[in-house]
């Protein structure tokens, strides 16, 4: 098969949380989590505002006991982002976050049986609150749990795909049955290829948005690397309406990683593309610090502006004369590109300083701000 675009989204149901719509025609919704403990307001309060600030629409807290949930109370009453409660185990924490106002409940089937899904739902469907039926391959029930011989062991990518799929589908048929339709699921593994095939085959049988996300992932660049192959895949097959990364470091990292996903695939247009090359030995200046001067200095701006930095005569003129603003190093300084065209001779000791004053003229010219 040739790509020359991604494929058109899958048609979902459209669900709402809080103010913000999954599913349907809106566009891929981003997500964050926090990591503090949901009983420390301040903190918990203090990361919410940096991922709202950092693009996430949805964050999701954990809801371990009644302690967070009484947390939730208080953090309710300062957030207007949509809210989502992560429950395990304990029906009664879900009911609870609930009446606290929360904006959806994310369950984990292999942890809550039926009669407290069933409970869950009650609740949620008299206050208009989503679920998000959370299926991962690490607390898959007992009975999902796939028969695997040594040799499938160590290629369980099919078995595991299959019974998380399973899993997500005895979730959704039992609240389906009780008349709820307000769902949303997902399926994560920690192996790309296993949440992979499960997502295409769930996405097959429900009309629900899907949730994308590989879980545990791990640390950065492992954890950017193996989020972004498998988010990128679904996304591009047309399969998925809102995404979270997983990193284990800091959230605001894994909103700015989801965001870097959906722009590489032109999902969103209003964030400015960095174009860089890896230097090599034509290159006759200290290019990466130049390129990390002009990586932090174009961060926060939300406007869709092609800056280059390249190392030599070879690609450079030709990358940065494609680019909005680039610049071409060569021997002691380099040729500044505006347009398309030469704009500037510049030394080698200005060259991110007089980059980023001619990005700050385009963004004045383009009358456009900082987000
Ligand atoms: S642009 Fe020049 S310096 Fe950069 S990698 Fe290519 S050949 Fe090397």
């Amino acid at each position: 098969m040739l790509w020359g675009k991604v494929k058109e989204r899958r048609k979902t149901r459209s669900v709402k949380v809080g103010k913000v719509i999954i599913g349907g025609d809106s566009p891929v919704v981003v997500q964050g989590m926090t990591k503090t403990s949901t009983e420390n307001i301040s903190a918990t309060l203090r990361q919410i505002i940096e991922l709202e600030e950092a693009g996430a629409r949805i964050v999701r807290i954990a809801l371990p006991h009644m302690r967070a949930v009484k947390a939730l109370s208080k953090i309710r009453k300062k957030v207007k982002l949509a809210l989502v409660g992560d429950v395990h185990f304990n029906p009664e924490l879900a009911i609870a976050a609930i009446s606290e106002g929360i904006d959806k409940i994310r369950i984990n089937p292999g942890n809550i049986g039926k009669e407290g899904i069933l409970r869950i739902a009650e609740a949620a469907k008299g206050s208009g609150v989503p679920l998000r039926v959370g299926v991962n391959s690490g607390s898959l029930k007992e009975s999902f749990l796939p028969k695997l011989t040594e040799n499938k062991r160590r290629n369980p990518t099919q078995k595991v795909a299959q019974a998380m799929v399973r899993s997500a589908l005895e979730t959704v048929t039992l609240l389906e049955e009780d008349n709820f339709q307000d769902i949303i699921v997902s399926l994560k593994s920690p192996y790309v290829l296993t949440t992979i095939l499960s997502c295409q085959l769930i996405s097959q049988k429900i009309p629900y948005p899907l949730h994308l996300g590989i879980t545990a992932a791990g640390p950065p660049p492992q954890g950017i690397i193996r989020s972004a192959s498998g988010i990128a895949i679904l996304l591009a097959q047309g399969i998925g309406d809102t995404i979270r990364v997983s990193l284990t470091g800091d959230p605001v990292e894994e909103v700015k990683t989801a965001y870097q996903i959906l722009q590489s695939l032109d999902f969103i247009k209003d964030r400015p593309t960095l174009i860089s090359c890896p230097t090599c030995g034509r290159c006759q200046i200290d290019l990466i610090s130049v390129v990390n001067q002009v990586a932090s200095g174009i961060e926060e701006l939300k406007l869709p502006l092609t800056v280059a930095v390249m190392g030599c005569e070879v690609n450079g003129p030709g990358e940065a004369r494609e680019a909005d603003i680039g610049i071409a190093c060569g021997r002691k300084g380099a040729l500044l590109f505006k347009k398309g065209k030469v704009f500037a001779k510049v030394e080698e000791r200005n060259l991110a300083g007089a980059l980023l004053s001619e990005v700050t003229r385009w963004v004045q010219e383009e009358g456009r701000g900082k987000k």
